[in-house]
């Protein structure tokens, strides 16, 4: 790969777009920040609505041109099986960007880096295996039978947390089904999406399949989403932000697959090893300094043991290790903007004014060498309510409401009493228990006994206002493909 953290470093990094970089027709770019330093470390192209035109036409033309359309399942498989081996062989210079790019833990970035070539292998084996059926019908000399076909020109609009573990849940099913795309990454993280883009080439991808236009979410986003040739726009960022996009979806009668906020609740019971399940509730909602869409930040523990998980959490809580990410012990690193960080200081702010009780956290770390980067203390408010601020909003940072309950029925209510439906979790030792909590919450992902683990094999995605439409199994071939009717008489 030549786009590694060492060439990108300094850099102006220009747009990608029909297999060639190519500058932003404004000649503007903007700086991408390191959050450990607030120093900008490279300059990213400034995509405006004519460079979104220019990808999208390429998209356009490299769909209709034989060189894709003819192209076999099979080899699409073959493709993408030889991506899956591109990124394997960068899969630590693909972290190493990324971790510089939004502060996230270098180990964490390996993994989800290390174990995204996984995800196009699951989808290269299922480019050949996507297929309509025969349907009989009331007449004997007629063949009534469905096709599955791509849909055309793909909008993908990303966001900064994980931005190729979360490009990939998508592309990699839109590459198998034979779609070509016009990717937006985070005006915040554009670098690792221009590198997997070289990687795209590489594999054998024709000029035009996967273009790159970066840039701010008002002027390249916003053209996305309003051009008359993308067939479908896929989203995963803010619910604010979502709605905008659908709404500007909606105007041109195309569909839009949305990956939103969340404010997942996480459930503790009284009968549960407390140990195994106060380090599963911080590993819920502080992985990442909080930042991560199912983030467990409101906590409901059952009143009998209220007092003790909070002083056990509070104590672990006390232990988690602050400091820079490329570090192999820090547990927590900084926010990745420094807009997010104002938020969670606002947030916490709020939370105090209304009555919570801040038990620990509350502040940015006191210790010098970390005073220049955007570092906030993992926050526990106690006493919380479902009412306050901070408990109804998604604040996207190391920040969690502790509320007691003292039966199901009031943990259901107030489990539910929320505008999102991304994920919920619950810790208890009665199996009917776990299943009824399950069945009755609104998530669109539920973990029992554990929290955080997703895989690509499952069909995921929010309800209300976490968002619509699956990524994940079959379902998301499905949801990126069009049916077809087809009726011959003979
Ligand atoms: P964001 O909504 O601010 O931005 C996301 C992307 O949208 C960026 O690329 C941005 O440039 C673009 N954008 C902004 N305005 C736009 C517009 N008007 N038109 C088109 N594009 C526009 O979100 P963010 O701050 O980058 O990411 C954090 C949010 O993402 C959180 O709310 C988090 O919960 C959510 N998220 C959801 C999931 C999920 O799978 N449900 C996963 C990760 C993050």
């Amino acid at each position: 790969m030549e786009l590694t953290l060492k060439a990108i470093e300094g850099s102006r990094q220009d747009l990608y777009i029909a297999g060639e970089r190519v500058a932003p027709s404004s000649g503007r770019y903007l700086p991408s920040y390191d959050p450990t330093t607030a120093e900008p470390w490279y300059m990213a192209a400034d995509g405006n609505a004519e460079d979104v035109d220019a990808a999208v036409q390429a998209a356009k033309k490299a769909f209709r041109d034989p060189a894709w359309r003819r192209i076999t399942q099979t080899e699409r498989g073959r493709m993408l099986r030889r991506l899956a081996d591109l990124i394997a062989e960068n899969a630590d210079e693909l972290a190493a960007i990324e971790m510089r790019d939004n502060g996230k833990l270098l180990k964490e970035m390996r993994a989800q880096m290390r174990a995204a070539p996984d995800t196009y292998l699951y989808f290269a084996g299922m480019a050949d295996k996507l297929h309509g059926e025969t349907i009989p019908v009331n007449k004997l000399d007629m063949l009534n039978f469905t096709l599955r076909e791509p849909i055309g020109v793909i909008g993908m609009i990303s966001p900064w947390n994980s931005p190729l573990m979360l490009l990939s849940g998508t592309l990699a099913p839109c590459l198998a089904i034979g779609n070509t795309i016009v990717a937006k990454p985070s005006e915040h993280t554009s670098a690792s999406t221009l590198a997997l883009a070289e990687l795209i080439d590489r594999a054998g991808f024709p000029p035009g399949v996967f273009n790159v236009v970066t840039g701010g979410g008002a002027t390249a986003g916003e053209a996305l989403t309003l051009h008359p040739d993308v067939a479908k726009i896929t989203f995963t960022g803010s619910t604010a932000t979502g709605r905008r996009i659908a709404a500007n979806a909606a105007g041109r009668l195309v569909s839009t697959q949305m990956e939103l906020g969340g404010k997942s609740p996480h459930v503790v019971f009284g009968d549960v090893d407390l140990d195994r399940t106060v380090n599963g509730v911080v590993a819920g909602v502080f992985a990442a300094a909080g930042q991560t869409c199912i983030a467990g930040s409101r906590c409901f523990v059952e009143a009998a043991i209220y007092d003790e998980f909070l002083e056990r959490l509070v104590e672990r809580t006390s232990r988690i290790r602050i400091g820079n990410p490329a570090v192999e012990d820090t547990e927590l690193g900084p926010l990745a903007l420094e807009a997010q960080l104002a938020k969670v200081e606002q947030y916490v702010g709020y939370g105090v004014a209304d009555g919570a009780r801040l038990a620990i956290g509350g502040r940015r770390p006191q210790d010098e060498a970390l005073a220049k980067g955007w570092y906030y203390e993992p926050t526990v408010l106690a006493e919380a309510r479902n009412d306050m601020r901070f408990m109804r909003d998604e604040i996207f940072g190391p920040v969690v409401g502790v509320v007691p309950f003292r039966d199901e029925a009031e943990l259901l209510a107030l489990a539910n009493d929320t505008n999102y439906g991304l994920a919920a979790g619950i810790w208890t030792r009665d199996i009917d228990r776990a299943m009824r909590f399950a069945r009755n919450v609104d998530a669109g992902t539920v973990w029992i006994n554990t929290y955080r683990s997703a895989a690509y094999m499952s069909p995921s995605g929010g309800f209300k206002e976490s968002g619509y439409g699956k990524r994940g199994g079959f379902e998301v071939m499905r949801e990126f493909s069009r049916l077809k009717n087809v009726v011959l008489d003979y």
